[in-house]
């Protein structure tokens, strides 16, 4: 299997191609048309046609440096109804599989029968294989965090954006064998090249409902107040195994925080569940487990 290349039409990806771009964009485009055509009928109105074209690009930039806006096409915050009405949540966690992080967060997991999502960085997906693998053979999901992990990543262009995603969709299924259902942009940060790329690849976006900023701030009651709190069903919670920052204590935060959060959700009697388990019924987005 390789990432699809424009070399390999086929019926099916025209029509994919053909897809609609989301609404946002497609209005932009027209906006910008109106501001030209304006700014040519009435030359004296271009600082206005300038001026409209400046606000519209604003908005679009806000729109994908703002990680749960859908101005830019479906983005998941939370799960799907169904699930949240079998009181399930989500567990996210991202940038690994890293061999001093990812085993130990797999204990915790499988002490409390708890199951992941864990958006892995295709590069160290590579480097540490077997580790990935045993990822999927406890119970878990290994979803597409991208090739590299680029921070410039929402400065991209279409082509760049493809073969990023592309080159982890290939890695990743080839040390899993299971082809990834979803994404998540590398910090969040997305532009308007991004969506038309996951509908050609059947990739849904997915950010979070709320994350735990544990690669900056090295407070793990903090970090399980933010996620703990207010916890309650269809809650997509982020986390981080690779980039994970230490306690004073030197534990990696994701690792002192998962006992309490998961009694919390006991307490709650919420279920973590993977993202294809939460999609199973999900008639869009049919994900293999
Ligand atoms: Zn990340």
């Amino acid at each position: 299997m390789s990432p699809p290349t424009d070399s390999m039409p086929s019926p099916a990806r025209e029509e994919r191609r053909a897809a609609p771009w989301p609404a946002y964009v497609t209005t932009s485009i027209a906006w910008h048309a109106g501001a030209a055509g304006a700014a040519l009928a009435a030359p004296e109105a271009w600082p206005w046609a300038i001026g409209a074209i400046a606000a519209n690009h604003v908005v679009l930039t806000a729109g994908g440096l703002w990680p749960r806006s859908r101005w830019l096409g479906s983005n998941w915050t939370r799960l799907p109804d169904r699930a949240a009405a079998r009181r399930e949540f989500a567990l996210t966690i991202d940038d690994g599989p890293d061999p001093e992080v990812t085993p130990a967060v797999l204990d915790l997991l499988d002490r409390e029968r708890a199951r992941a999502t864990f958006f892995c960085i295709a590069e160290h997906a590579r480097a540490h294989p077997a580790l990935c693998r045993e990822i999927v053979a406890r119970g878990h999901s290994v979803q597409n965090h991208s090739e590299r992990h680029p921070h410039t990543f929402s400065l991209l262009g279409p082509k760049a954006i493809e073969r990023e995603i592309g080159a982890a969709q290939h890695a990743l299924a080839d040390v899993t064998g299971e082809l990834p259902r979803f994404f998540r942009a590398p910090a969040g940060l997305r532009n308007p090249f991004l969506a038309p790329v996951l509908q050609r690849l059947d990739l849904q976006l997915v950010s979070w409902t709320r994350r735990g900023f544990d690669t900056v701030r090295r407070d793990p009651a903090a970090m399980l107040a933010r996620l703990a709190n207010r916890l309650r069903a269809g809650d997509i919670l982020l986390a981080h195994d690779g980039h994970a920052a230490r306690s004073d204590a030197g534990v990696p935060l994701v690792v002192a925080v998962l006992p309490a959060l998961l009694e919390r959700a006991r307490s709650l009697a919420l279920t973590p569940v993977t993202l294809p388990m939460a999609a199973r019924d999900d008639g869009a987005l049919q994900a293999s487990e």
